[in-house]
């Protein structure tokens, strides 16, 4: 945490909240500093906001509510279509910010940015897909039903897609008419004013979108706030444990995504090229920090041709250049320790990510890309979360055995299967206990119009984030029986 008093100047003025479409102060004279990690520099101040911040924001919310709310679903999908204009023409800037505050190399911050245009096309079909149900359901009665708005909904978010994450929420509760108060994460604050700015700049009304930055004590006031309707928050397990129970107990409506431990199975048929490539590109993009990172290869039988793959291609990848550092450096020496106990528990590394230093990046938080071979299920590095660009190898007989180490992960994010077996794929779709499975693919997200969402610890509560299941989320529905014709009679229904 910085001093009261900023020391020196930053790259970037402190960072404020948003509210009722301005940038304002916090009053809160606390502040934590935002770093670059691929540099180790100080770039920024976030403001740690407290309740008082929280109600602002949700004042702000309530009294544009109502407006948005009656204005018709066509005219509000229009805000996104001119969004996601912007965010294709700013894509530049808003990707060098990501890159600058989360450290991920600039191919796959742009990535993230087309990704949330991507969900800003859903958004702006939600007036064809949220179009009512109506049934004449006995003679002259019609029942149809309409999905109004929640009110006031907050979305709290995580570092590792400084963006998308903010873009999983933001276009779908809006257009759907809801107002939101955001939190992302204090470690990477910055890209959400751009978002609020772009989202101005495109004609979305003030206060219908407010920001307000900073950490345990603003998630906690937003769980306990009368007026907050929903949240909806993606993070660790263990802070989605703690605002799912908090929310609910204040009788909210909470979506709350957790952390992942991804497997991979690894069939000694799988085709090698394509499945080296794949798990490599999976445990290490976005250096390892996504929630759908394969963390765990369960490799099945004679597959040492593939690992042996895997290795070339992880040796050939240089960090700072095609891999970025990890967030902070707590993260880079918690990732660090895991790898030392696992090799001190008789794992053998294969390829050794630790004591990176990138030249001319030498403070940067940087973790080489890691192969861990001869795990076993046992081991603390195969069963916790790592979020770092390590992937461990446990050693299976058959596809049984690698499905009971998958079945038994506290975690259920995202499960793959490579083979060229269509009956052993489709077995391992069935069994696996994750909410997202694959088939030669190393990071199986299902893209709109399909929802994102875990099983077991890695989501809390119902309905998805993303795609249609999030609709459920952001609306209630009103099911309307109407009659006019009284020749119609009277039943004992109507
Ligand atoms: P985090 O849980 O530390 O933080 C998430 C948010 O919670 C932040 O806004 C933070 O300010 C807030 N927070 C932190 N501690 C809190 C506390 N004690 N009480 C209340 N609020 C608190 O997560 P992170 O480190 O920012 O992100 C990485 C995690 O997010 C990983 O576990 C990853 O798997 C997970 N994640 C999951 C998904 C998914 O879809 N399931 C997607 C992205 C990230």
């Amino acid at each position: 945490m910085s001093a009261i008093e900023r020391e020196a100047p930053t790259r970037h003025p402190d960072v404020r909240n948003y509210i009722g479409g301005s940038f304002v102060d916090a009053p809160e004279r606390e502040f934590l500093d935002v770093t670059d990690p691929s540099t180790g520099e100080v770039i920024s101040r976030v403001p740690l906001s407290g309740a008082s911040e929280v109600d602002r924001a949700v004042d702000a919310a309530r009294a544009a509510q109502p407006a948005w709310a009656a204005t018709p679903i066509k005219e509000r999908a229009q805000v996104f279509y001119r969004y996601k204009a912007l965010l294709e023409k700013n894509i530049d800037s808003l990707a060098a910010l990501v890159s600058e505050e989360n450290g991920k190399v600039r191919g796959e911050a742009e990535a993230e940015v087309l990704k949330s245009a991507e969900l800003c096309e859903f958004a702006c079909s939600l007036p064809q897909i949220v179009a009512g149900e109506v049934l004449e359901v006995s003679r002259g009665v019609e029942c149809r039903v309409e999905h109004y708005p929640v009110g006031v909904v907050a979305s709290i978010t995580p570092f590792n897609f400084p963006n998308m994450v903010p873009n999983w929420t933001i276009p779908n509760a809006l257009a759907l008419g809801n107002c939101m108060v955001l939190k992302p994460s204090e470690q990477v604050p910055l890209s959400a004013g751009r978002i609020a700015e772009l989202l101005r700049e495109a004609g979305l009304p003030d206060g219908v979108l407010n920001i307000v930055h900073g950490g345990q004590q603003t998630v906690e006031a937003i769980c306990d706030h009368p007026f907050i309707d929903a949240i909806s928050f993606v993070g660790s397990t263990h802070v989605a444990k703690i605002v799912y129970r908090r929310g609910s107990a204040s009788l909210k409506r909470v979506l709350a995504l957790g952390g992942a431990k991804n497997h991979l199975i690894v069939m000694p048929d799988a085709e090698p090229e394509m499945t080296s490539t794949n798990v490599v590109a999976s445990m290490s993009g976005c250096a390892g920090q996504r929630c759908m990172a394969a963390s765990v290869m369960m490799a099945v039988g004679k597959t040492d041709p593939i690992i042996e793959r895997m290795v070339r291609v992880v040796r050939a990848m240089v960090p700072g250049v095609n891999i970025g550092p990890v967030i902070s450096k707590a993260a880079k020496e918690r990732i660090e320790r895991y790898i030392t106990e696992a090799e001190e528990a008789g794992a053998k590394v294969l390829v050794d990510g630790r004591g990176c230093v990138v030249p001319g990046k030498e403070n940067g938080f940087y973790v080489g890309p890691t192969l861990i071979d001869h795990v076993t299920p046992d081991m603390r590095i195969a069963q916790e979360e790592i979020f770092g660009p390590v992937m461990v190898i446990i050693r299976a007989n058959d596809v049984d055995e690698a499905l009971a180490v998958q079945q038994r992960s506290r975690y259920g994010n995202a499960a793959s299967v490579f083979t060229e077996s269509g009956g052993v794929a489709r077995y391992v779709m069935e069994k696996a206990s994750a909410g997202m499975v694959g088939v030669n693919v190393g990071v199986p997200v299902p893209r709109e119009p399909f929802g994102f969402g875990g099983w077991n610890e890695s989501k809390f509560g119902t309905g998805d984030i993303t795609g249609r299941g999030s609709i459920e989320l952001w609306t209630r529905a009103k099911k309307m029986t109407t009659k006019w014709n009284k020749e119609a009679g009277v039943n004992w229904m109507s």
